[in-house]
């Protein structure tokens, strides 16, 4: 079994190349939910969207987020009613935040709730929440402290950012079998996800990244940052607003102590002395998926230095 902690693009990219090689039941997903919040009353969790609309054949992959050929007509009726229409949500996916929140009313947990939707959507990969308690990601910028969706959507991740707090994270545990699956994986990956707000609240919840630390296993990270940018989002601006470098010696200083080997672009090789003395390995390579057999070639490298080829 293979475990990947992930966010809602760069990492599931990566599990698309992956399920070309693995079975989808021996593929465990952990997922962010500290981008999750309330919408018009509902329940919305990004990263979780992403994932289930992936692996259920139905996203829109050019955006990567939402579900293909969605219609918009709720949104423009509400628009017109005086509600804010910066977060964009599809008629279809509609449908997916209040089936979400119906059974979190009728007591499901959040894993409980996802396992449902995905068994519905016939989703053999097991996704898992991080927690079932709440947390939140907030944005400290110039421009005053925003939640994640308010800062990276409706202002468009544009305000200099000066630090991130993840409320509720502290007294926040564990979903059931996040722990298990790392434990009993034969492989770890840390996908190539925005370091701070997407895998940063995932180790951040209690006992994840001991677990992580502890675990006899390889466990290998895909950087997300080539030369001095990220490929897509705001992990940039975010590297920046923490105090780290934007690099992936800076993704390397933040998974000190957690993995064995880091992939890095081969544009980056000159990185490769300087990730080492953090006690790190390095492979180069190309890590941009710009299609189909990007992220298949570099889903089967992943494997062979994970060692977990079948
Ligand atoms: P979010 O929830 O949408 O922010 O998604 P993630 O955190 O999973 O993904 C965002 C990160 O994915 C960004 O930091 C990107 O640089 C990274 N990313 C996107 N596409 C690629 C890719 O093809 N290769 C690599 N290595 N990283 C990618």
């Amino acid at each position: 079994m293979i475990t990947v902690l992930s966010g809602g693009t760069g990492s599931l990219k990566l599990v698309q190349g992956l399920l070309n090689l693995i079975k989808p039941e021996e593929t465990t997903i952990v997922v962010n939910t500290a981008d999750d919040f309330e919408w018009l009353g509902l329940y919305v969790s990004p990263d979780l969207d992403t994932s289930i609309y992936l692996l259920a054949g139905l996203l829109d992959e050019n955006k990567f987020w939402g579900i293909k050929g969605d219609t918009f007509h709720f949104l423009n009726m509400i628009k017109r009613y005086g509600y804010e229409d910066w977060f964009s949500v599809g008629d279809r996916d509609l449908a997916t935040h209040f089936h979400r929140t119906m059974l979190i009313k009728k007591g499901y947990t959040l894993t409980e709730a996802t396992a449902s939707l995905c068994h519905t959507l016939n989703i053999k990969v097991k996704i898992l929440p991080m927690s079932n308690e709440k947390v939140s990601t907030f944005v400290k910028t110039e421009k005053g402290t925003f939640p994640f969706q308010e800062f990276w959507v409706k202002r468009k991740g544009k305000d200099k950012v000066l630090g991130v707090k993840f409320e509720g994270i502290k007294e926040a545990k564990p979903a059931p079998g996040v722990i298990e699956s790392i434990n009993k994986a034969d492989g770890v990956i840390i996908g190539p996800s925005n370091p701070v707000t997407s895998i940063g609240p995932i180790l951040g919840v209690p006992s994840i990244r001991e677990t992580l630390e502890d675990v006899n296993v390889k466990k290998i990270c895909i950087s997300p940052i080539v030369s001095s940018e990220p490929i897509s989002g705001p992990a940039g601006n975010l590297l920046r607003g923490i105090g780290v470098e934007v690099s992936s010696f800076g993704v390397a200083s933040i998974y000190q102590g957690l993995i064995d080997e880091i992939f890095i672009d081969n544009c980056d090789e000159a990185l490769t002395e300087s990730i080492k003395t953090l006690g790190i390995k390095v492979f180069c390579t190309n890590i941009i998926m710009r299609n189909e057999e990007d992220k298949m070639n570099l889903a089967k490298l992943v494997i062979k230095r994970l060692g977990a080829e079948k």
